[in-house]
């Protein structure tokens, strides 16, 4: 079968695993513990692997701080800094209504601590408009938090305006640049920002690990604190043992696609022209969700006229691994709030799936097995 779910989680590369393989059977030491080589050769694989990220991302290692995962890495960027919020007094932040729920749910839960929040709404093209942004900024405007690719959308924000913006007006911002971290490399090289969230599984990596990069402005990291309370590994933003394995791996994943991101826009680009060639070529009434001139290369957001999203899915599930990008269960249906916050119907939305896809996506495969999902798709139509 084909599957069409990176977005969800893409299959992790073959050198990545070996260099895991090698880490679980020759360096078996815990990397904060240094009274042997076991525990120093542990720390010389982390530190190799946060440079390899620091590569990737154009910053220094020191910024560098691994967790285990982008969920864990937005709460610390937006709940570690109700210590500072106190001190400075500025309360306000701003986020979006397209957020992952990392994100959203944490700036949410940020009110019961006293703070004032502010959600935008999307364009109909699923872009947020800068301007709508910075006009909500205030005098105690402690941070903005957006994603640089929506992951349901695949849709490109514009944070390279934003974080100009507000470099200037000295607010902190933070990009969850989950689903774009490896891809749109130059972009998040040519942004200014101040935290900068990723999981590694999204970019061909381990499960369980991801990166919270904090800038430093004038030698000083951005004042946020860990959440939890335990050991000082991470300089103390992060406690706990740190998975040597997952953080080699997601050294890797960085390396690799640091010298493949170009050529992979090319490769997910072909495979996105081959979906849409197939569309055209079935006669089946179609459209896309978001402003394709906004979409990133390995994502579509389709909505197939009269044909239900659920039953497309259950009756393609063991060949074809596609999402409708919400939390639906055959118990419990719930139209997805990024699209519904896009102004698009709830029929509409009933009618949409998330397709999205690798470089080594294989073409021929994709043509088979996608002609075989039109199919059931004319057949499901009313
Ligand atoms: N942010 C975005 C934009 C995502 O797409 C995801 C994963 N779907 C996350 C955050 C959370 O990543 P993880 O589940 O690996 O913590």
């Amino acid at each position: 079968g084909i599957y069409l779910d990176y977005n969800a989680s893409a299959p992790i590369d073959e050198a990545v695993l070996d260099t895991m393989i090698d880490v679980y059977r020759n360096h078996i030491g815990n990397a904060d513990s240094r009274t042997h080589d076991y525990g120093d050769q542990a720390r010389g694989i982390v530190e190799n692997a946060r440079k390899q990220v620091a590569s990737l991302l154009g910053v220094s290692a020191g910024e560098v701080f691994f967790t285990s995962g982008a969920t864990e890495s937005n709460n610390i960027a937006i709940q570690g800094l109700e210590a500072y919020a106190v001190r400075s007094g500025k309360k306000h932040i701003i986020t979006s209504s397209i957020e992952h729920k990392a994100v959203l749910e944490t700036v949410k839960a940020m009110v019961t601590k006293g703070f004032e929040i502010d959600i935008v709404d999307p364009e109909q093209s699923g872009q947020l408009d800068p301007d709508k942004i910075l006009s909500r900024v205030r005098e105690d405007t402690l941070l903005v938090s957006l994603m640089h690719v929506n992951n349901e959308t695949g849709i490109i924000q514009p944070i390279e305006k934003i974080g100009h913006f507000l470099r200037e007006k000295n607010v902190l911002f933070h990009i969850d640049a989950t689903q774009s971290c490896g891809k749109l490399v130059d972009e998040l090289r040519n942004t200014p920002y101040d935290m900068l969230s990723f999981s590694a599984h999204k970019l061909r990596g381990p499960q369980g690990v991801g990166v919270l990069v904090l800038r430093k402005k004038k030698y000083k990291l951005p004042p946020v604190k860990a959440i939890m309370y335990g050991g000082q590994q991470e300089r103390g933003i992060r406690p706990g043992t740190i998975p040597v394995a997952l953080v080699a791996g997601c050294g890797k994943s960085c390396e690799l696609a640091e010298s493949t991101y170009a050529d992979n826009r090319i490769k997910t680009q072909a495979v996105r022209d081959c979906i849409i060639g197939l569309l055209k070529e079935s006669g089946i009434k179609y459209s896309f969700n978001g402003a394709l001139e906004y979409c990133i290369s390995n994502t579509l957001n389709l909505c197939l006229e009269g044909v239900s999203s659920e039953a497309l899915m259950i009756s393609t599930k063991n060949y074809c691994g596609i999402s409708n990008g919400s939390a639906c269960t055959s118990k419990n249906y719930a139209p997805s709030y990024v699209l519904t916050a896009m102004g698009l119907s709830p029929e509409r939305i009933e009618n949409s799936v998330r397709i999205s896809w690798g470089p080594d996506t294989d073409i021929n495969l994709l043509k088979t097995d996608f002609r075989k999902l039109i199919d059931i798709a004319k057949m499901l139509a009313q």
